[in-house]
């Protein structure tokens, strides 16, 4: 299998520093690579796989419509995506969905709305987005330059114009960075890739209650924690507010791409015909697939995510009372983190030669975001694991 790391390697422009494993299948919450060694995931493709690998009902549902129809363009109605939409306006804050293939696109759909939405209210210079130190929001020009971390944005200069960032869970610094160009404040409610950082239970309402006075529009981004992933279907529904604008994607069809921008009626009214658009958004293959996750959300998958990942939480409690070397331990459902005082990746590659995958943020956090299926047997052999190795 050397070979074929080392032909990947020659042809695959080298933005990813690699595991040095070939995966070759999965089932469940385990992945097989082409020696046969097995492991069981804890990155679940990075919070995207939330099903788990080879799914019966994701596999069916691309299967069957595969067989039907996979891709027409958004110039026809399709039934999948019509479904789909339906089910996600039933089950959010919103009224309209738009469909993209990833987060960074759903954000850009976002971002363009925000500014579009003043623009068409005869709003003149509203223009400015607010976003978070620590943030991430994706890759694409518009999306790196939203995320506030100056790593993402290291040699892509000119960056694009009118973003501000704040520190994150820090109500005041929003409340003065808003001024009379100030269109939206877009935040994620857990920072994922910042390293599980959560905010204080009074955050989101203190600023859903701002950008009202203000005038402003709250864009929450939900790629990560969205779908269940914190125990509720959507993040916001722990803080008991409701954004304008949200966006979700990897785990909307559970590995197949896809990203969606969800706006309420009057926000969405500014995109009209020719604003916005993508070819591949929201086609009948991954809206089926996207289907069969909201069918496994609908029979008991988040309260089982809430209650696994209690028991989760409670296990990495009692690992850091026992390590001093584990700081804190965060988050929310089956996103979580634990801070340690060193450098993380040396206890990722044990794991993995341990038979684990699990991933580290932001250099020191061991972050946990395993497929919301998985339950209390394989996270007790990850602890014990994490025990003998801390
Ligand atoms: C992963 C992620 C993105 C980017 O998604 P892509 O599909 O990689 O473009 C954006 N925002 C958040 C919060 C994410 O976790």
């Amino acid at each position: 299998m050397k070979s074929l790391m080392e032909r990947s390697e020659r042809v695959i422009a080298h933005t990813y520093a690699r595991t040095p494993i070939v995966l070759v299948r999965g089932k469940g919450c385990i992945v097989w690579d082409a020696e046969g060694n097995e492991y069981i995931d804890f990155v679940a493709g990075i919070a995207v796989c939330n099903l788990g690998h080879a799914h019966p009902g994701i596999t069916q549902a691309v299967h069957t419509q595969a067989e039907k129809l996979v891709h027409v363009s958004n110039l026809y109605y399709t039934e999948p995506q019509t479904e789909l939409a339906e089910w996600l306006v039933k089950h959010s804050f919103a009224d309209k969905v738009f469909f993209a293939n990833s987060g960074a696109e759903a954000n850009e759909a976002a971002i363009k709305l925000a500014r579009k939405f003043f623009k068409d209210s005869g709003v003149s210079g509203r223009f400015k987005i607010i976003t978070m130190k620590g943030s991430f929001h994706g890759r694409t020009m518009a999306t790196l330059t939203a995320t506030g971390q100056s790593k993402i944005h290291g040699g892509f200069d000119p960056l694009l114009a009118g973003f501000t960032y704040v520190p994150f869970n820090d109500i005041d610094a929003v409340g003065n960075a808003i001024d009379d160009t100030t269109c939206a404040v877009m935040l994620e409610p857990i920072q994922g890739e910042g390293g599980v950082r959560m905010p204080s239970d009074d955050y989101l309402p203190a600023l859903r209650k701002l950008c009202d006075e203000k005038g402003v529009l709250l864009i929450l981004d939900e790629v990560q924690t969205g779908m269940g992933r914190t125990g509720a279907l959507f993040g916001y529904e722990h803080y008991k507010i409701e954004p304008d604008i949200m966006t979700i994607a990897k785990a909307l069809a559970n590995g197949l791409p896809m990203g969606a921008m969800l706006a309420k009626e009057n926000v969405a009214a500014a995109f009209t015909p020719g604003s916005h658009a993508s070819t591949f958004g929201g086609t009948p293959l991954v809206s089926s697939a996207a289907l069969a996750v909201a069918n496994a959300l609908e029979e008991g998958l988040i309260s089982h995510c809430k209650e696994i990942g209690d028991y989760f939480k409670g296990a990495l409690l009692q690992l850091k009372a026992d390590h001093e070397c584990i700081k804190d331990v965060r988050g929310k459902g089956l996103l979580l983190g634990a801070e340690i005082d060193r450098d993380g990746a040396p206890i990722v590659q044990e794991c993995l030669k341990k038979g684990f995958l699990i991933n580290c943020a932001h250099g020191n956090v061991l972050r946990f975001i395993p497929p919301l299926i998985i339950e209390k047997e394989p996270i007790d052999r990850l602890i014990e694991t994490l025990d003998g190795i801390l």
